[in-house]
């Protein structure tokens, strides 16, 4: 077997984004915990380094192990992005959660969502403590932060853009995403990587980019371009050289996942996107001999934003993500 390129890759300890010289694409290693052999554990960055100083943009994908949109997104980023049209960095995180990556799977290896444990606990529980070390070397010190997701394994996802929609620096960006849906979430309460983000300064989109563990390169392309849109005329840190479209988009002030109340087997009517209006039949639930037992009814006017796509379910099981219009 031919070595790992990886091996020869540099490791640092931080990223010390000042002592590589503008104007130039970096790969590393950047240490963030230790493994069962005593290994380090690394992210893997690459860091594109504008031709002139500016503030610092991070894209952070895989959060969730087996969400690879995102990753796949950083790697056209990183091929189509000229340093010498870039004012500031741009650093780029493929893959956050590695350990989870590696065994294909959402959580990290001891069972923890990262995205409900940031900015972690330097004295933790051990998802807890790579939540810290990450947070700590990639997020702060950063100004703008996309933060790439799509589905949880068994169900399917628009194209959305998930934000504070009263920070009104925030508002500014998602003009010019093309996500056909914006959804409002000020995560008061749950510890994502958004809400630590934006705790310390940083303005933060989440981008929810259709379905886990496979590539869908339409979407990616879609939210690249809505990335590099509010880059250019946004932000301001790309040199204007192309005209963009601006896409129109529903807004959602809230959500809500609708859910069974009964057991058997559901077959939801709707589909992504549909706007359905409340009272609106959206799914069934047949017994195990295909009589319809259960019907369910949109409570409200709303956008189909997400669908579970497992049939099996008993009582408290989800149906579909309703974004209210
Ligand atoms: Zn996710």
């Amino acid at each position: 077997m031919d070595r790992s390129f990886m091996e020869d890759c540099e490791i640092l300890d931080s990223l010390e984004i000042e002592k590589f010289p503008r104007n130039g694409k970096y790969k590393f290693k950047l240490h963030i915990s230790i493994d069962q052999l005593g290994d380090t554990v690394y992210v893997p960055v690459i860091l594109i380094r504008g031709a002139n100083p500016g503030p610092r943009t991070t894209i952070a994908a895989a959060i969730h192990g087996d969400e690879l949109n995102g990753t796949f997104l950083c790697y056209q980023m990183m091929q189509e992005l000229d340093p010498t049209l870039l004012k500031g960095d741009l650093v780029l995180i493929p893959i956050v959660n590695v350990l989870g990556f590696k065994v294909k799977r959402r959580e990290f290896i001891d069972g923890t969502d990262l995205n409900r444990v940031m900015p972690g606990k330097k004295n933790g529980l051990p998802g807890e403590v790579f939540a810290y070390h990450f947070f700590n070397k990639v997020i702060v010190g950063t100004d703008y932060l996309f933060d790439l997701h799509t589905a949880s394994k068994g169900r399917i996802n628009t194209l959305y853009t998930r934000a504070n929609l009263d920070n009104s620096k925030v508002e500014q960006l998602i003009k010019y995403q093309r996500t056909p849906i914006v959804l409002h979430a000020s995560d008061k309460t749950v510890k994502t990587l958004r809400k630590a983000a934006e705790d310390n300064n940083v303005t933060t989109l989440t981008i929810e980019i259709g379905n886990p563990n496979i590539y869908q390169k339409k979407y990616v392309r879609e939210v690249l371009l809505g990335i590099l849109h509010c880059m250019q005329d946004g932000l301001q840190i790309l040199s204007s050289t192309r005209d963009f479209e601006f896409r129109s988009k529903t807004i959602c002030r809230s959500s809500n996942w609708l859910r069974t109340t009964n057991g058997g087997l559901l077959e939801v009517e709707a589909e992504l996107y549909d706007t359905v209006y409340e009272g609106e039949r959206v799914a069934v639930i047949r017994d195990a001999f295909g009589h319809i037992i259960q019907e369910y009814f949109a409570p409200y006017d709303g956008i189909v934003i997400g669908i579970d796509r497992n049939p099996v379910s008993i009582p408290g099981d989800r149906i579909i993500h309703l974004g209210k219009t």
